[in-house]
Formats: C-alpha cells, structure tokens, sequence
C-alpha cells in the first residue's frame, strides 16, 4: 500500500481514538508518563505542586503541536538560532527530565504534542469522567493526588486531566466515576 495512505489511515485512527478515549493514553499507556512518574519518585528536598507561570507554561505543548517540537518552534521567535531540531529535542527531553524530579509530568504538562492533540477531545470524547455532586464533601484529597494539579471534582474531562484516575482512587467518597457511561449510584460502565 501507498505509503502516503498508510499514513492517512493512520492518522484516522489515531483520530477515532481521541474521541474515543480522550488523554486517556497519557494517564493509563504512556512509557514517558510512566518514566516521569519513576523520575518523580526520587528523594529530592524541594517537591513543587504548582507555581505562579505554571498555566501559561502550559500552552507551550500546544506550540509544540503546531510546530512538532518546542525548540524549533522557539527558534522561529529567534530565541534559539542554530539549534538544529534533533538536538533542540534531546536537549528539551533533559531538562524535561530534571524538572520531572521537582514537578509531576512536567512533559505532559508543558511539551508533549500528543497530549496537547488528545487534550482537545476530553470534553467530546465518550469516554468521560463525572464528579457525583450529591456524594462529594469537597474534602480535596483528590486534589491532592491529581498529577496536574488540577481540582478533580470542578474539573473534570478539562484538557489538563490526563485520566490517570488517583483521583477516583483518593475519594473515600466514591464520588468520581469515570467511563463511557456514568449511573447515579457511582458505577461506571
Ligand atoms: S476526594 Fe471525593 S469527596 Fe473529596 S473532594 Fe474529591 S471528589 Fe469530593
Ligand atoms: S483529575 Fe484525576 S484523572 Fe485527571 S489527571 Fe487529575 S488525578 Fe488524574
């Protein structure tokens, strides 16, 4: 077959999954999401949760999705002429790397252009998440648990969420759910 169809059919299948599952990858299947986590786990005496630049930060895996990678995406605004892109990347990987010992999944949060793409489809994908109002006592240790600081039960299927689901197993309360359908009574199906 045609390589160029190959690559069509591809990218369509990649299309029908983001509506399917949403970011779902990114919490559940991802090896650099899985090797950040590790990153994280590493004793370090400055952990940061979240900081004052941390939102705007966040749209840079956006620029990353337009331009493929965010280093030569910056060396259009000149900021890094003369990096060629394959060391523009590995450089970006590094010090994403470091940064995933202080900060949960900074490359999620700030780089990646896969989870930038698959973060458009959380709010439209079936596969979703439901805070049940009625069980929630907004206690916050979900909150505490969510890997990209966002506030589970006031935010969910938001782009950020990766579908990691701590959260659900945080809440003592049973007041998340997450799946292709949610029932009143808390069970996902
Ligand atoms: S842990 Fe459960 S009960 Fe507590 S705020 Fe989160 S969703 Fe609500
Ligand atoms: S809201 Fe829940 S599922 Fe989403 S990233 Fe946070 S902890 Fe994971």
């Amino acid at each position: 077959m045609d390589a160029e169809i190959l690559k069509y059919i591809g990218l369509c299948a990649v299309l029908v999954w983001f509506l399917i599952a949403g970011r779902l990858f990114c919490g559940k299947l991802c090896p650099l999401g899985f090797i950040q986590d590790l990153l994280y786990k590493i004793p370090f005496p400055v952990k940061i949760g979240t900081f004052a630049f941390d939102k705007p930060l966040r749209l840079l895996k956006y620029a990353h999705l337009l331009y493929s990678f965010v280093l030569p995406s910056l060396a259009v605004f000149g900021i890094l002429k003369g990096f060629e892109p394959y060391e523009a990347g590995a450089l970006l990987y590094i010090v994403l790397g470091l940064i995933a010992v202080i900060i949960r999944r900074p490359f999620c949060k700030y780089a990646c252009a896969i989870g930038a793409a698959s973060s458009l489809f959380n709010k439209v994908s079936l596969y979703k998440y439901k805070t049940l109002g009625e069980k929630c006592i907004k206690c916050g240790l979900c909150t505490k648990q969510c890997l990209m600081n966002i506030v589970p039960y006031t935010a969910e299927n938001s782009p950020e969420c990766i579908r990691c689901g701590l959260c659900k197993k945080a809440c003592r309360k049973n007041a998340l759910v997450s799946g292709f359908k949610t029932t009143g009574t808390g069970k996902a199906y």
